[in-house]
């Protein structure tokens, strides 16, 4: 029988923790005594630098109950990389990773375990629809869904980070040594077999949203940047276009001044000077933003640094 880990990352979660833990609880529970994973299971919760009570209610329960473990980072590293220390930090056969306020749905679990015994190495929670999310969240991830498969980033469609991965996937994601993490994208690089399971994802029970517009826009574009280096050749091509364009408005320049005579033209020059002008700036932004991540990269900070552990033994 193979020990299941179920790594749930936690960042100020003390509303939703108590239900959380009977629910998984629960879950296990009944894993264990349908034998389908070992005695040894294990329930990991990833303190990501809470200021709240979530790591008092995490260390009490892990105290009373051995089936609970806790790693316990020493700041706010954020969500992937909260998700990477379970992994990384915990010995398991199977894996599993999900969100502390279950808004997916735990009970796919039992079959993402069938899944694994098809012989699939990464199971992939999918979301059937998003009619729970607001019409701003549903429209943009739509759009950015397109844009990531347009820019030929290979993404599993509405797929976050609930995912089932043995031993042998998540000793194959430690290859990948990359600082800015979207797991999302790293995953699919891996191969091996893998199958879909697809529930509905309800609506926050407790709690706050932990992922502000901000922090969301950051992890798009890290989905972007990380994976395609279109928006670079995009640069370049706007560039050839736009000396193409230059070309045939110098010639229209040298026409007119040898057969007509200059003509001068303010309002002409000060538009081509404002939008080229704009084109550069945004050229640039785009080279130095892909700069920044080689900046990060080479520095090879840790993507998160364990403070303490609790009951993570055996
Ligand atoms: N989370 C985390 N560190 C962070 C932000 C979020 O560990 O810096 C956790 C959070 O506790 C939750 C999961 O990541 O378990 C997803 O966050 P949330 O539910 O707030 O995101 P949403 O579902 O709103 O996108
Ligand atoms: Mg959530």
């Amino acid at each position: 029988m193979q020990k299941l880990a179920i790594i749930l990352p936690c960042y100020n979660e003390e509303d939703i923790l108590p239900k959380t833990i009977t629910t998984i609880k629960k879950l296990l529970t009944n894993l264990i005594k349908s034998k389908k994973v070992s005695p040894s299971s294990k329930i990991c919760f990833v303190n990501d630098g809470s200021k709240d009570k979530t790591l008092e209610i995490i260390r009490k329960t892990c105290l009373q109950d051995k089936l609970f473990c806790c790693i316990n980072l020493s700041r706010n590293f954020g969500h992937q990389g909260a998700i990477l220390a379970g992994m990384n930090e915990l010995a398991a056969d199977l894996y599993v990773t999900i969100d502390a306020d279950l808004q997916d749905n735990p009970e796919c679990i039992c079959e993402m375990l069938e899944k694994i015994d098809e012989g699939c190495d990464i199971v992939y929670g999918v979301r059937k629809s998003r009619t729970t999310d607001s019409w701003f969240k549903r429209t943009t991830a739509t759009c950015y869904y397109r844009l990531l498969k347009l820019l030929g980033v290979n993404i599993v469609y509405n797929h976050a980070d609930f995912r089932m991965m043995t031993k042998r996937a998540v000793e194959t994601l430690k290859q990948f040594p990359e600082r800015n993490l979207f797991l999302r994208a790293i995953v699919p690089l891996i191969g091996f077999k893998y199958a879909k399971v697809y529930y509905d994802r309800t609506k926050r029970q407790a709690g706050e949203t932990k992922y502000p517009l901000p922090k969301m826009v950051a992890l798009a574009w890290n989905g972007i940047s990380n994976f395609s280096i279109i928006p670079l050749r995009f640069v370049t091509f706007s560039g050839f276009f736009v000396c193409f364009l230059s070309f045939i408005f110098l010639c229209y320049v040298v026409y007119n001044w040898s057969a007509k005579g200059t003509i001068v033209g303010w309002a002409s020059t000060v538009t081509i000077i404002t939008i080229f002008s704009g084109i550069q700036l945004i050229s640039l932004g785009i080279i130095g933003e892909y700069l920044a991540k080689v900046f990060i990269e080479v520095k090879k900070r840790p993507l998160y640094i364990v403070e303490s552990k609790i009951g993570c033994e055996n």
